[in-house]
C-alpha cells in the first residue's frame, strides 16, 4: 500500500502549483502534465526531459498512480477487462472495448466500489456499497488502460461499477481532468445513471456537452419497481420530467437505456407505453439484451426475434432506436456483468 499521494487526477493548474512548491519553474509542470496524460507514463525515471534532481524530488513525495493490476482478461472479440486492486485492497474493474465498424476505442470506467442502488439484474449491485472512488482512482483507470494497451482511446463511458451521480464531486472533477488533461472530448464522454433526480438537476446546471444516459429499463413504476428499488425514491414520471429539464437546460439529447429482460419488460404493451412516455423527450433509445450473470438471479435474455420485435415496436415512435453491440460477454465484461463471481470472492469485507 502506497502512502504517497498520486499525481494522476491533478489538473494542469494543480501540477503547476505542485512544481512551484518544489522550487522548480512552471514550465516543468507542462512537461510533467504531458508525460502523465499524453504519454501515459507511470515511471518518473522514464521522464527523460525532466532533470534527474526533479525526478528524485517527485519520486520521494509522490507516485504516478496507485492502482495495481490484479487480473487482465482478453475476450475473443478483443475486449479487455482489467481488475484493479486499490491501495486499501478493494477491487474495481474497467473495460477496454474496440468498435471495429467505427474504428473507435472506448473505455468503461468505474466510479464506486460496489453500489448502493442494488438493481436486481446487476452483479455489482449484489456487492452493496463499499466506498466512492477518488478522483485519482477514476482517472487512473483510463491512464492505466491507455498505457497498457497503447490504444488511442477517444470515448469514455461511466458505466462500470457504481452509480456515478452518487459520487458527484469526484466524478465531475475526474471528468474535467479527463477532458482537459487526457484530451477526451466532452462530447465523447457519457455518464450513465440509474436516475438520481437531484444530481441530474445539478448536472444540468453545469451545461456540459457530454452525453447523459439514463437506465430507465421500464415504462411504468410497477414494472420498474420489480428490479430497480431506486424507483421508490425517484419514480418514472418524475425522472422523465427531470430529463425534460436537463434537455431544456443543456440542449443535449439524452440516451435512454433499456435492458431487455425476457417476460419482464419486453412485451408490445411495454414498448407502446415507453413510446407514450418518451414521445416529447429529446432522446435516443438504446436496447440492451440482458447479459445473464447467473441462473440464481432469475432473469433471462429475450430471444433475438423478441429483441428485434421490441425494437420495431419502438420504432413506430419518434425516436432513433439501437440495439447495443455487445462486447466481452465471454469474460463477463458486458453491461451489468462487472463484479463477477471471482471478484465477489476477492472483495475484502
Ligand atoms: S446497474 Fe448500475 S446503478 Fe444499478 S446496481 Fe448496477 S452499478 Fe449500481
Amino acid at each position: 500500500m502506497s502512502a504517497k499521494p498520486s499525481l494522476i487526477g491533478l489538473s494542469h493548474e494543480e501540477l503547476k502549483t505542485l512544481v512551484q512548491s518544489l522550487d522548480e519553474p512552471k514550465f516543468r509542470a507542462d512537461q510533467l502534465h504531458s508525460w502523465i496524460y499524453v504519454k501515459n507514463e507511470r515511471d518518473f525515471d522514464k521522464m527523460t526531459n525532466l532533470a534527474k534532481s526533479l525526478r528524485q524530488k517527485l519520486s520521494e513525495k509522490y507516485v504516478i498512480g496507485a492502482l495495481s493490476i490484479a487480473e487482465k482478461q482478453v475476450s475473443a472479440d478483443g475486449t479487455i477487462k482489467y481488475l484493479f486492486r486499490l491501495t486499501d485492497g478493494q477491487m474495481v474493474e474497467s473495460v477496454l472495448m474496440y468498435f471495429e465498424e467505427r474504428d473507435v476505442y472506448a473505455v468503461c470506467l468505474s466510479t464506486q466500489v460496489g453500489c448502493a442502488v442494488n438493481c436486481d439484474f446487476c452483479a455489482t449491485g449484489k456487492l452493496g456499497f463499499k466506498r466512492n472512488l477518488t478522483v485519482a482512482e477514476i482517472v487512473e483507470q483510463l491512464i492505466y488502460v491507455r498505457h497498457d494497451s497503447g490504444a488511442n482511446v477517444r470515448n469514455i463511458v461511466f458505466m462500470g461499477q457504481g452509480e456515478p451521480l452518487l459520487n458527484y464531486d469526484n466524478l465531475m472533477q475526474a471528468t474535467r481532468v479527463i477532458n482537459h488533461s487526457a484530451e477526451i472530448g466532452m462530447r465523447h464522454i457519457t455518464i450513465s445513471t440509474s436516475g438520481i433526480i437531484p444530481a441530474i438537476d445539478r448536472l444540468a446546471e453545469e451545461k456540459l456537452q457530454l452525453t447523459l444516459a439514463v437506465s430507465l429499463h421500464a415504462p411504468d413504476d410497477e414494472t420498474r419497481l420489480k428490479f430497480m428499488p431506486i424507483n421508490k425514491k425517484y419514480p418514472v414520471k418524475e425522472l422523465v420530467n427531470a430529463l425534460h429539464r436537463y434537455v431544456d437546460k443543456t440542449g443535449r439529447r439524452v440516451t435512454i437505456e433499456y435492458i431487455l429482460l425476457a417476460g419482464v419488460n419486453d412485451t408490445k404493451a411495454h414498448a407502446d407505453r415507453l413510446n407514450d412516455l418518451l414521445r416529447t423527450l429529446h432522446c435516443n433509445i438504446n436496447l440492451i439484451p440482458y447479459n445473464p450473470i447467473g441462473e440464481q438471479y432469475g432473469y433471462e435474455r429475450p430471444s433475438r426475434d423478441q429483441v428485434l420485435s421490441f425494437r420495431d415496436w419502438l420504432m413506430q415512435g419518434p425516436h432513433k432506436v439501437t440495439v447495443r453491440i455487445e462486447r466481452g460477454t465471454d469474460i463477463a465484461a458486458a453491461c451489468g456483468q462487472l463484479q463477477n463471481k471471482n471478484l465477489l470472492a476477492a472483495q475484502p469485507a
